[in-house]
């Protein structure tokens, strides 16, 4: 990406030291732009992975895939590696690039506001910066969804939501409660069900759970892969696992895919033959097509829900009172501690920032009915504006790590072009936008995350968020920008 033609000191701010904003600084460094800065409101890296450390939190994508392309990792645990390590790799990663140098911790930027040309930022603490570029890399799961459940503070045990996981409240032996199914709620069970004295699994939609394998790799593979640059290259880029990708991501845009239909078969002889009880086995069952919901991908959920110590709650819940949950049915079900995995607000993006386009035009207008953007990446009126796994991206049981490198080399058109002099504001035309708005909604009620579940994926209006066609078209689109679709000013 290094730009030999550079004649402007150009100023790249990027908001968020999560993955994506350390890909950007590390991209930034390799070129030669050193007047840069990351701005970060907490005081260490890591973003998702630092927020989340709750019992049992691993990556469901296979470890080897979820690395930058440029830093493979020879040192993988496990084939999914724990949540532990995957943020050691990018506090490593991060000091080995020196980005280290350029983030400034502790620091949430609450205002951005295009001005004569340029970006003027502003952090909770009055710090204020001017940059020509900004790269907004802010993630999509940092918004905790706390429930509405009635009650909910009277309950007297320890309650926490699992993305704030209090690790001074011992486990071992008590009664805790896990509300919510999702990914994370699936990982905890599994954690804790050899742990907990009594563990309670309160599920409110039953979910499709695709098996798979978390084997260790030994010493001696690790050794190999550390020996061997050619072996590392083809772990990160398996042909069988890159072609499962690509075969279970373009069935997505079609709930009546047979994609979409090998995963049902899987998911049900999953159910089928692992749990025992009849009556359990039904509790499980989903009503909804698989994929809908983010499809889990456990090696041991169903064991776990069936340990002696642990109990799916099916019915539905009343209220909380001081000594635990009270169900629909009246039973009062006592607990020590309560762990709400109960997800994420998605729709939030960057905000409450204030962000503020070209002659006032306000990003919370712009967005007041759904988060949108030309691309996933860019906006009208907000020139010079990019942002990384932001709104519309795909989203999916696959490395976001490989669609922010994407949306990042895309974006690099538009840093060099600026960088060159070429041109002094970039951002897409209206017509683009509008063009791109109508298909993209089109699509995506056809998609299988449109098919009748509740998710993070949908947006207020029950309307998938997300990419709503083939991982293969993101791809094509994010080898190059259409230019004739940006407003591009000198
Ligand atoms: P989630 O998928 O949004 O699941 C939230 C759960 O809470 C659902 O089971 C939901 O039930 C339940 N819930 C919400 N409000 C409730 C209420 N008032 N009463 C009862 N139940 C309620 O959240 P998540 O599990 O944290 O996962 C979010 C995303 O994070 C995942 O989809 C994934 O993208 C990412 N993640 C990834 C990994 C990984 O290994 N890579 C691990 C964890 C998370 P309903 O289904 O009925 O709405």
């Amino acid at each position: 990406m290094a730009d030999k033609k550079a004649v402007r000191d150009i100023r790249v701010v990027v908001m968020g030291a999560g993955m994506a904003g350390i890909l950007s600084g590390i991209k930034l460094l390799e070129a030669g732009i050193t007047n840069c800065a990351i701005y970060e409101k907490a005081d260490r890296i890591g973003g998702t992975w630092r927020e989340n450390t709750y019992p049992g939190l691993t990556c469901d994508v296979p470890s080897h895939a979820y690395t930058y392309s440029f830093e493979p990792n020879p040192d993988w645990s496990h084939m999914l590696p724990p949540g532990a390590e995957i943020q050691e790799y990018f506090e490593r990663t991060t000091r080995k690039y020196g980005v280290d140098k350029i983030i400034r911790f502790n620091e949430e930027i609450v205002r951005c506001e295009f001005r004569g040309g340029r970006w003027h930022l502003e952090t909770k603490n009055g710090t204020r910066d001017e940059a020509d570029i900004v790269i907004a890399a802010t993630g999509v799961l940092h918004h905790l969804n706390y429930p509405d459940i009635p009650g909910l503070a009277s309950f007297e045990g320890a309650c926490f939501h699992t993305a704030r996981w209090d690790h001074s409240v011992p486990l071992d032996g008590r009664r805790v409660g896990v509300i919510g199914n999702g990914s994370t709620g699936v990982q905890i069970i599994s954690a804790l069900a050899p742990r907990a004295g009594k563990l309670h699994h309160f599920q409110r939609t039953a979910q499709w759970i695709m098996p798979v394998e978390n084997p260790a790799f030994t010493d001696e593979q690790r050794a190999a892969f550390r020996a061997d640059p050619a072996l590392l290259h083809y772990m990160q880029n398996q042909p069988d696992y890159l072609a499962n990708v690509e075969r279970f991501n373009n069935s997505l845009v079609n709930a009546d895919s047979e994609g979409i239909a090998e995963i049902e078969a899987t998911c049900l002889a999953n159910l089928e033959n692992t749990v025992r009880d009849p009556v359990l086995r039904e509790k499980l069952r989903p009503n909804y097509r698989a994929a809908c919901k983010r499809l889990i991908y456990s090696p041991d959920y169903y064991e776990a829900i069936q340990h002696p110590n642990a109990e799916l709650v099916s019915d539905g819940i009343e209220c909380l009172e001081p000594a635990g949950v009270r169900l629909k049915n009246g039973r009062l079900v006592e607990l020590d501690v309560l762990a709400l995995a109960t997800g994420f607000n998605a729709g939030m993006f960057m905000r409450p920032m204030n962000v503020v386009g070209r002659d006032g035009v306000q990003l919370n207008d712009v967005w007041a009915d759904r988060p949108k953007a030309y691309m996933a990446i860019a906006m009208p009126d907000f020139p010079n504006f990019f942002m990384l796994n932001g709104p519309n991206g795909p989203v999916g049981n696959f490395s976001l790590i490989d669609i922010a490198e994407q949306q990042l080399h895309y974006i690099w058109t538009f840093i060099e072009k600026l960088r060159a002099g070429e041109c002094r504001e970039v951002a897409p035309t209206h017509e683009a936008m509008q063009a791109f708005e109508r298909d993209r909604l089109e699509a995506a009620k056809r998609t299988v995350f449109g098919s009748g579940c509740k998710s993070w994926y949908l947006d207020a209006e029950g309307i998938p968020a997300t990419w709503p066609w083939t991982r293969t078209r993101f791809c094509e689109e994010m080898k190059a920008p259409r230019l004739e679709a940006y407003a591009i000013a000198s």
